[in-house]
């Protein structure tokens, strides 16, 4: 399998070079050259079979078989539910597949995990050394620890504003205590994390001590680690009879996890719609409704992992609505980039339209869809998931609706309390990290002094 930029159109790339450098060198998205076709036995409904077939057909040749099976054996050990993306059915018409059974209860594990044993797959094979950087202001940065911790040819380095993460997922990345983990408390904001990390990715001498990188939510290995569950969420229902293609609802941030859902579709996985249910970071959906795609400063949510002003995985959504055309893909973006906004065009706006929805959901919806979820089905879901979930209500299809649940609601504990006045159920994986120890190396937000700590 070869990979092209959704910038310049030609194959280039292996998988082993999309998952190791990210973004093109053109600053495109890797995009595979071709959807490979799922097989009958990958739509069976058994993750496991379903991750290896999907990553085993992106990997092509650039990387052993049996790596990628060693790969998916590892995640699905660390997932508390042996369907490992259960279904569960709210309603006659509503159903949430739940991808918060991982080792630190949010749905990035999938991809996460997929991605960290390739990437070590990867530099076994070249012999390299490879050191990850990641600012975090939370949940990606706690995926990252626990996917990348004890790998021998990485090394992470993960960038936190000192006392500006929430307690609990603070604990998740300090308590760990793997030698390739490197936790800095920055005195700053998430800002000065994510200036210190481009600072770092261009340091010249860091670059000639051996590969350097980043982990973020653009490149191709973890977006293809999120097309598994599609499939396996498409004959979960399959199996308890329900009939027609559902419709996808799916709390978006970076339109990562929407967009393994188009290419689920793509690869012959009933996918009756596809929504992207947003907060009110909403410039996807008002891409969608009046054509102009434009940045508007963050506002802070309940839902804070989906807090994105500018998705950046919509590139890609964009160059396949255009028939993959890379020179129009790069003026599109580059223009954004230049102007703070673009103009899509007639033609392209109704072409995106027919491949995807989106809804925006502000904070007082998101807090009542906590409280009525919980009257009526018992449940109580995070705040991601309440988004996707007063979406889903809206639409008005006749078909199955299935709605994704991003994270586990103990993870925003004190949004669950604040809007159904419930404590929510405990996490296993969250459990027992208050008292143990904690390892942290607090750092200036100064180019030096991250260096020095290094
Ligand atoms: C990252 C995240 C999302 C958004 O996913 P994208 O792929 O960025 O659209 C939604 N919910 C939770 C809990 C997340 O951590």
């Amino acid at each position: 399998m070869r990979y092209l930029s959704t910038r310049s159109g030609h194959p280039e790339a292996d998988f082993t070079d999309a998952l190791l450098s990210g973004l093109a060198p053109d600053g495109g998205l890797y995009m595979p050259e071709t959807w490979p076709a799922l097989s009958p036995e990958a739509q069976s409904g058994e993750y496991a079979v379903t991750a290896r077939e999907v990553m085993r057909a992106f990997a092509g040749d650039a990387l052993p078989a049996d790596a990628i099976d060693r790969a998916v054996s590892r995640l699905v050990a660390g997932f508390d539910a042996i369907e490992v993306t259960p279904v569960v059915r709210l309603s006659e018409r509503l159903s949430l597949l739940e991808l918060h059974h991982g080792p630190t209860a949010a749905f990035k594990d999938l991809a996460m995990q997929l991605a960290a044993s390739l990437t070590e797959a990867a530099l076994t094979g070249s012999g390299e050394q490879l050191t990850l950087f990641v600012a975090t202001s939370g949940g990606p940065g706690v995926a990252a620890v626990r996917a990348f911790e004890g790998m021998s040819r990485v090394r992470l380095v993960v960038l936190h504003p000192l006392d500006r993460v929430s307690p609990v997922q603070r604990r998740q990345m300090t308590t760990c205590m793997a030698d390739n983990v490197l936790n800095l408390g920055v005195a700053g904001d998430f800002d000065d994390c994510q200036r210190l990390v481009k600072q770092l990715l261009a340091h010249a001498p860091l670059r000639q001590t051996g590969r350097v990188s980043s982990v973020n939510s653009i490149n191709w290995a973890r977006l293809a680690g999120q097309i598994p569950y599609y499939a396996v969420a498409a004959h979960a229902l399959r199996s308890r009879g329900v009939t027609g293609a559902a419709t996808y609802v799916v709390p978006t941030g970076n339109f990562g996890d929407a967009f393994a859902g188009w290419a689920a579709g793509r690869m012959g996985v009933p996918v009756g719609g596809l929504v992207a249910a947003v907060n009110r970071n909403d410039a996807l959906a008002r891409a969608l409704e009046t054509g102009v795609y434009a940045r508007a400063a963050a506002q802070p949510t309940m839902s804070v992992s989906m807090d994105v002003q500018a998705p950046s995985n919509f590139e890609r959504l964009v160059f396949e609505a255009t028939g993959r055309d890379a020179e129009r893909t790069r003026t599109v973006f580059e223009t954004f980039a230049r102007e703070g906004e673009v103009r899509l065009g007639d033609d392209l706006l109704a072409r995106l339209r027919a491949e995807v929805g989106a809804q925006s959901v502000g904070e007082a919806e998101t807090a009542q869809e906590m409280r009525r979820t919980l009257a009526e089905t018992g449940l109580i879901v995070c705040p991601h998931t309440a988004v996707a979930l007063a979406a889903a209500r809206r639409l008005d299809t006749t078909g199955p609706v299935m709605a994704l649940a991003t994270a586990h609601p103990a993870k925003f504990a004190e949004a669950v309390r604040d809007s159904t006045h419930r404590d929510p159920p405990p996490a296993w994986v969250l459990e027992g990290l208050t008292g143990k120890p904690e390892r942290l190396t607090r750092v200036q937000p100064k180019l030096a002094a991250v260096l020095a700590a290094l």
